[in-house]
């Protein structure tokens, strides 16, 4: 018996993730392997977290891949710098603040949620007002919530951290390589990025940064742990950590720095892709990077509304890379997403919890944001949404999103 031949469609993919991947990023994942301690891929390893520096708009030493999805870089973080009983408070504005807060709570925190209104983020001043209350050793936050498209503002939250002392970790997985990431200007002590959002590249990597405070906390972990240190019998008793071995930041820093300690086998073929999507975004410049999310979000904005379709969410918070709409009255959500996927092979999202069958989710990420995927859309929405006897105007989205292409021509 024989197996057909791998042959997957080339889709249209508008979601937040996984998008369509760059072609320069899938010739490299087919070029040679060599071996982890060879000189050549070392050098590799190097610029990658040089170009990786860049991204996050951050002098930290550290700044490197958690081989795994982005949920593995979460993991990697949190579960590096949480002790037993650890305050740690997570506000929530959609479901990536509890998958934050699962995490947190698996490692033996102590979380503390504050929520607002999906579709809406937090005034930084009810953040710190919270912080202030709790007294948190960490605060751990959503950048770019992709379950409601919002983005949330971090600087002054990331201030307030630093002013007291409080370590302040980021989930930048939507944003990073899309939207304006400053590590360093927001104080942000941790950063998790994700590849197969906007930096186009396979799922399977999670890029992260941390800085000399994290690192700190990190070396003395370890003297505890080597009995190195004064602490008393009795203190040295409260503090107690789960240990990961996989995600152990210290043993990847041995790995990622001259030391070159094993600790995992890198993903040979995974780095290639990470390496080249780098290359890529540099190449075109973070400034101009988020100037072409925010054109085409504007298309694809200015296309849904004039087809007379309802954007879901508060606009003075939207995410650029992700846009979510009201699924009208009296339509099947599903029902349009598959005939989409079917007949123009175009797939764009549901949503989760609360906003199950209320929205659909279109994302707009790296290199699947471009103007023949927004105008792609924009058609086949339409066509579709006619066929399933939706009040829409017809022709008239594409015609505002080609008003927006055409007046950013001139
Ligand atoms: C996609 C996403 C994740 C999880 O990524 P995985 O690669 O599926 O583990 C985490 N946080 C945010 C904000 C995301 O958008």
């Amino acid at each position: 018996m024989s197996y057909r031949d791998l042959n997957p469609s080339l889709r249209t993919i508008m979601t937040p993730g996984p998008v369509e991947v760059e072609p320069r990023v899938l010739r490299a994942l087919s070029t040679p392997i060599v071996g982890q301690f060879d000189p050549e891929f070392t050098v590799i390893m190097d610029e990658t977290m040089e170009m990786l520096r860049k991204l996050f708009q951050t002098n930290n030493q550290w700044a490197f891949p958690i081989d795994g999805t982005s949920r593995a870089g979460l993991e990697a973080v949190l579960s590096s710098i949480i002790e037993q009983e650890d305050v740690v408070l997570v506000p929530i504005y959609g479901r990536f603040g509890h998958l934050l807060t699962e995490i947190a709570q698996r490692y033996g925190a102590q979380v503390t949620n504050m929520e607002t209104t999906w579709g809406q983020v937090f005034d930084p001043a009810d953040v710190i007002q919270e912080i202030d209350r709790v007294k948190p050793k960490i605060v751990a936050m959503v950048h770019g919530e992709t379950s409601t498209g919002c983005l949330q503002p971090l600087k002054e939250i990331g201030e307030a951290c630093r002013e007291r002392d409080i370590l302040f970790v980021v989930d930048a997985v939507a944003s990073i390589g899309g939207v304006d990431v400053r590590v360093d200007e927001w104080k942000i002590d941790a950063c998790i990025g994700g590849t197969q959002k906007c930096l186009s590249a396979p799922s399977g990597m999670a890029p992260v940064t941390f800085n000399s405070r994290i690192e700190s906390l990190l070396l003395e972990r370890k003297k505890v742990e080597q009995g190195l240190t004064d602490l008393k019998a009795s203190e040295l008793s409260k503090r107690r950590m789960i240990r990961s071995n996989y995600f152990d930041l210290s043993q990847l820093m041995d790995y990622w720095s001259p030391v070159r300690l094993n600790h995992h086998t890198e993903a040979t073929s995974m780095l290639y892709a990470l390496r080249e999507s780098l290359r890529i975004v540099l190449e075109e410049g973070l400034e101009a990077r988020f100037a072409r999310h925010q054109l085409h979000e504007k298309a694809l904005m200015q296309g849904l509304q004039a087809m007379g379709l309802e954007l879901y969410g508060d606009s003075r918070s939207k995410l650029p890379v992700v846009t979510c709409i009201a699924i009208p009255e009296g339509i099947d959500g599903e029902s349009v997403r598959s005939m989409l996927l079917r007949d123009f092979e175009i797939e764009i999202a549901s949503s989760f919890g609360p906003l199950k069958g209320k929205i659909w989710r279109i994302g707009s990420m790296g290199f699947s944001c471009r103007k023949k995927n927004i105008l792609s859309v924009l058609g086949a929405l339409e066509a579709v949404l006619i066929r399933h006897g939706a009040q829409v105007k017809p022709s008239e989205g594409t015609q505002a999103a080609l008003d927006v292409y055409h007046q950013h021509q001139n």
